[in-house]
């Protein structure tokens, strides 16, 4: 047992009681019967009021008819009360408090379930260590009250009540006896309140040791069913009075004491706990308010609970404004019912959900979100974070890996161009982007790609010269430097230029240009935009990857083309070599073939040409051999097609030409030749002659038979005497 078990565990269930009008003597007879301190006064099976010893004590009944008074008009009421859960420990405090001895214990409905005394108190509450360590001695207060034998009652009765002594020692010679509570109720029981003091005490008066423990007082007041004891020194000299209740104070005493320094240090700990609480409390804060992410908490009813400061920046609206609130409060209905839809799942699947969020803005939010179930609630934790910038990051890789694959396909440089425009205008809306390519004059600026500019403007501004105040590109291929034009109207750079952009509606373009790897300007990227206005960083890094782009496609191309020009030209002559001959000279036959047209084919060689060599040396020769080139270029069409077969053998492929045709074309050249001369190093003038022989498509010709029999025409020209020509 101890002083948390409750009351109904101690309580006497068998209650003294008695009907209100009961007359006091009678109340009082039965509680000496009863050997009972207290009487319940019960009227209708509910307590009403309690009479006990003190309150006997306190009453003046020396007028005759007093004690057949109903013991209403003497009862304590209302009757104090205690639920049966209520602890021994509580009750105890209840006694010391209100300094009453009884307690009556009610169920709920007010009905009395017991009564539990100050003595049920001591006698449980576990307290036997303590009652051994002490010694009567330490409780003793006061000197004990002594009278006389002779005192009338209700003198000692009035003593008792003015002095507060629940009991008196009475002195009769030698004897000492002793008049208590109990024995006032034996006075009204008996009716005798004329009775003195002599006669009423109780003879003699039961002892203890002034260095006898408590426990052993306890023992002696249960065993005399007495409640108080006097105390005696090691003489046999009366020194105090023991009463029962003195034991309950300094029990009492030691367990307030007790209970006190447990709650002190309970509170203690508490605070340090609190504290402890709330610096974790503060930490997870700071911690949850530095992440980069949004982490936000709902709870069953779909409400925001947590949130952390990243969640009020993507909102763009204070924490106080997003906690406690719904996605239909916050966003726009649509965004709501999907995000809804997902929080469902989420909660139905008991499923971790990752997801893309697109906000109304347009920034993207990757998204997860799972349920936690804490205390039997489940609770949605979402984590989210905003991937805008990857996504675009991605979205320019996706579109740069397009650009180079097209670039290693080996693609046409327009058509590269015109997909990398189209490109960035996804990327950054609204922007016009133009490409425009520095000449190999190095000062004019030609048409690249601008698949949204209108075709009128592109056209206008092929050819450009570049320079100072030459719009935003001629400027900065000029400069060699990006150049920002915000604003067109306002711009000195576009003063040459205005008018043209205003009519076509544009109002600012940042052109970047872009260069090879050898630090040449190849040519520049704008943009155009139909409203005045600067890059953010975002749309400058985008264009920094354009114009490298740009420059990657740009040299790959000039680089291939110079290539496809080795691999198909004579680096001496700059005509086709043979192979590339062979294959041009191949599709013209076809083309001919197809429409059943006329065409020749001329083969020309340098008469002695070895003594040219010989004479002036090799780069004379090949002086020659330029020439010679030059005045086949200048008499021959374009659509005619010259080849240098080796050495100083030269084919022409005429097509739609005749025998006569070809045979004219052919003595032009011969006599070109003939009277044309060059100065090598200042030398005399040098002369060469060439001779020739044509050939006419024959139906079933083959390009190897036809270039043959205008072989064989060659060398009858030359078995001829040369500088001549001759046909098949
Ligand atoms: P013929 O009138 O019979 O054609 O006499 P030829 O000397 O022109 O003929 P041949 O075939 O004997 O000599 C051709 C010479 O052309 C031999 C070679 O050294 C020279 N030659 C071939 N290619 C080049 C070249 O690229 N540059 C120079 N300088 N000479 C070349
Ligand atoms: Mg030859
Ligand atoms: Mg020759």
């Amino acid at each position: 047992m101890s002083i948390d078990n409750p009351v109904s565990d101690f309580m006497q269930r068998d209650l003294l009681q008695c009907a209100p009008q009961t007359p006091v003597g009678e109340a009082a007879e039965r509680m000496r019967e009863a050997r009972c301190g207290s009487i319940v006064v019960m009227a209708g099976g509910v307590p009403v009021g309690i009479w006990t010893e003190s309150d006997a004590l306190m009453g003046d009944w020396r007028a005759a008819g007093d004690l057949e008074q109903p013991i209403s008009a003497f009862m304590k009421s209302p009757v104090r009360t205690v639920g049966p859960n209520v602890t021994l420990g509580e009750a105890s405090r209840r006694f010391r408090q209100e300094r009453v001895r009884h307690l009556l214990v009610v169920d709920e409905a007010g009905r009395h379930l017991g009564m539990i005394s100050e003595t049920d108190v001591v006698r449980h509450q576990g307290v036997a260590f303590f009652l051994h360590a002490r010694r009567v001695s330490s409780v003793l207060h006061n000197a004990p009250l002594c009278v006389d034998a002779g005192l009338s009652f209700d003198q000692l009765r009035q003593m008792m009540v003015e002095r507060q002594h629940d009991a008196v020692v009475v002195r009769r010679g030698e004897e000492l006896g002793i008049v208590t509570p109990r024995d006032v109720i034996g006075v009204l029981a008996a009716r005798r309140v004329e009775i003195l003091a002599g006669e009423l005490a109780s003879f003699p008066l039961q002892v203890i040791r002034h260095d006898a423990t408590l426990f052993q007082a306890r023992d002696q007041f249960a065993q005399n069913r007495i409640r108080h004891l006097g105390v005696v020194d090691e003489g046999g000299a009366l020194v105090g009075l023991l009463s029962f209740r003195d034991i309950l104070d300094s029990v009492e005493h030691e367990y307030v004491h007790d209970l006190l320094t447990q709650l002190e240090r309970q509170t203690s700990s508490l605070k340090l706990s609190q504290r402890q609480i709330a610096r974790q409390a503060s930490l997870t804060e700071a911690i949850l308010n530095a992440l980069p992410i949004n982490v936000f908490v709902k709870d069953e009813s779909g409400r925001l609970i947590v949130a952390n400061e990243m969640v009020a920046q993507t909102f763009g609206r204070p924490l106080s404004e997003i906690i406690g609130r719904s996605n239909d409060e916050l966003l726009p209905s649509d965004m709501a019912s999907v995000l809804n839809a997902d929080d469902a799942r989420v909660r139905a699947g008991k499923e971790t959900l990752i997801r893309e969020e697109q906000l109304d803005d347009g920034r993207i939010l990757l998204a997860q979100k799972r349920l936690v179930e804490v205390d039997g609630l489940a609770y949605l934790i979402g984590v989210s974070m905003d991937v805008t910038d990857w996504k675009r990051a991605d979205a320019l890789m996706v579109s740069s890996h397009h650009i180079l694959q097209l670039i290693a396909a080996g693609e046409s440089l327009p058509v590269i161009l015109d997909a990398l425009c189209r490109q960035m205008e996804t990327h950054l809306p609204g922007a016009l982007c133009s490409i425009l390519l520095l000449d190999e004059d190095g000062i004019h600026l030609r048409h690249g790609a601008a698949p949204h500019l209108p075709l009128e403007y592109s056209r206008s501004i092929d050819g450009a010269a570049i320079g100072e105040n030459a719009g935003s590109c001629g400027t900065a291929v000029h400069r060699r430097e990006q150049v920002i034009v915000e604003d067109i109207a306002s711009s000195p750079l576009w003063d040459d230029y205005r008018s043209l952009a205003e009519t076509y509606g544009l109002r600012a373009c940042w052109s970047t240009p872009f260069l090879s790897s050898a630090r040449r300007v190849l040519g520049t990227f704008a943009i155009y935009y139909r409203q005045p206005r600067r890059p953010n960083p975002r749309e400058q890094s985008a264009i920094a990857h354009a114009a490298r782009l740009a420059s990657i496609a740009v040299e790959r191309w000039r680089q291939i083309d110079e290539l496809r020009r080795l691999a198909t030209t004579d680096p001496l002559t700059g005509l086709f070599n043979r192979s590339q001959f062979m294959t041009a000279a191949e599709a013209e036959l076809r083309r001919s073939e197809r429409f059943d047209h006329v065409l020749s084919v001329l083969m020309a060689d340098l008469d002695h040409f070895k003594r040219i060599n010989d004479r002036f040396g090799h780069a004379a020769g090949d002086e020659a051999l330029r020439l010679f080139c030059d005045i086949l270029r200048r008499e021959t069409r374009s659509v005619d097609l010259t080849g240098r077969l080796g050495g100083e053998e030269f084919a022409v492929v005429l097509p739609e030409t005749g025998r006569e045709d070809a045979l004219q074309v052919a003595e032009r050249l011969r006599a070109a030749v003939e009277a044309a001369s060059f100065v090598f190093q200042g030398g005399a003038p040098i002369r060469f002659t060439v001779s020739l022989g044509a050939a006419v498509r024959q139906p079933g010709d083959t390009l190897d038979s036809l270039l043959a029999r205008a072989d064989r025409a060659l060398y009858a020209a030359k078995n001829g005497g040369r500088n001549r020509v001759e046909s098949d």
